[in-house]
């Protein structure tokens, strides 16, 4: 049976774009065809500034709503990253095959970086080198595929070229990955911005729709979308360059109702019609997550169970590759 791995980071309050593009796949898919493991990845939260408690609160949060999402542990793997040393304990060895011109390569990286450079804080050392850590998350358990959202592709080519250069030095050792990606929902815009994606730590609230936003709230948020003024004027046309706020609409609602967007586009006069179309097929893609997610919370003791067994499993298939590694390195 093939192997997935993929994470999501405690960052912030899950989206709509974490849920179409990844979440809702592994939960269908790919725990149901694949000996699965998904991860809260608490030490990639660690590269940006962030507080200690709120960081203990979203990673807790980031469980619960991953089960609410529809993971079930008694047929995958779900477990926080910080519990299970391998990762830490691999990613050194990583950084001792990468170099220092291809993470600074990363477009995720330049653009936190600058980010960050501009609020007036330095730039953690760990932002650099966090796709290396990536890289070890997924290679510690031979994983086959990994299923992200189009921002994370290039930092899975990366571990599949850590893990290429690893074997080829010292023998045989690393399984290397490949990306899968979602037919649609890949790279969810944010609705206020839709030339940037729909991001977790996004501060501005109006354009990101969150997991646990109540009906009203996605209502009020979907109907102030940015939509496109051009050419066609207020026709509904998907085109990803020239109109991007409607085709970003079209694609949500695509995700959400399996049709083709440009089969949907040629079914509206307006964006007023489209935009309410949405609204209801995101609360009601939503609503079994947030009546999941309510069950949950009264219930905490369960969710550290399944946690804790979850990183027992993990730490059992990730540490003899990781030794491996360590022996084939020459340590
Ligand atoms: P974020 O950027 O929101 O902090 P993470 O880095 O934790 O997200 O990613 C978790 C998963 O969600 C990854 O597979 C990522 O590719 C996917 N993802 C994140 N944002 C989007 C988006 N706007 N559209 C589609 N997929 C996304």
């Amino acid at each position: 049976m093939k192997r997935v791995f993929s994470g999501v980071q405690p960052s912030g309050h899950l989206t709509l774009g974490n849920y179409l593009g990844a979440v809702r796949r592994w939960a269908a898919v790919e725990q149901h065809q694949a000996d699965a493991l998904f991860c809260v990845v608490d030490l990639h939260a660690l590269t940006v500034e962030h507080d200690p408690a709120r960081l203990r609160r979203l990673t807790r949060q980031t469980a619960t709503l991953l089960l609410a999402s529809g993971l079930a542990p008694d047929v995958c793997t779900l477990f926080v990253q910080s519990h299970v040393d391998e990762h830490a304990r691999l990613s050194y060895l990583l950084e001792c095959v990468a170099t220092d011109g291809e993470m600074r390569r990363m477009i995720q990286y330049k653009e936190k970086a600058r980010r960050q450079q501009e609020r007036g804080a330095g730039v953690r050392l760990s932002l650099l080198t966090y796709p290396v850590l990536m890289a070890a998350d997924v290679l510690a358990y031979a994983t086959d595929e990994v299923p992200v959202g189009e921002d994370q592709k290039q930092h899975v080519e990366l571990a599949r070229t850590l893990a290429e250069r690893f074997n080829q030095r010292y023998g045989h050792t690393f399984v290397v990955p490949k990306v899968t990606l979602p037919r649609v929902g890949a790279r969810v815009m944010n609705l206020q911005e839709p030339g940037s994606k729909m991001g977790k730590s996004d501060v501005s609230g109006q354009g990101v729709v969150r997991l646990l936003d109540e009906p009203e709230v996605v209502r009020q948020k979907v109907m102030r979308a940015v939509t496109d003024s051009g050419p066609g004027g207020r026709q509904v046309e998907y085109d990803r360059a020239e109109r991007p706020g409607v085709a970003n609409l079209l694609d949500i609602l695509a995700a959400c109702t399996g049709e083709e967007p440009v089969t949907l586009a040629g079914k509206y006069t307006g964006y007023g019609q489209l935009k309410k179309d949405v609204a209801e097929a995101v609360v009601e893609a939503l609503r079994p997550v947030r009546e999941r997610h309510a069950e949950l919370c009264a219930d905490p003791a369960y969710v550290d169970g399944v946690l804790r067994a979850g990183a027992e499993r993990a730490r059992a298939m990730a540490r003899p590759v990781v030794d491996t590694a360590y022996r084939a390195i020459g340590l």
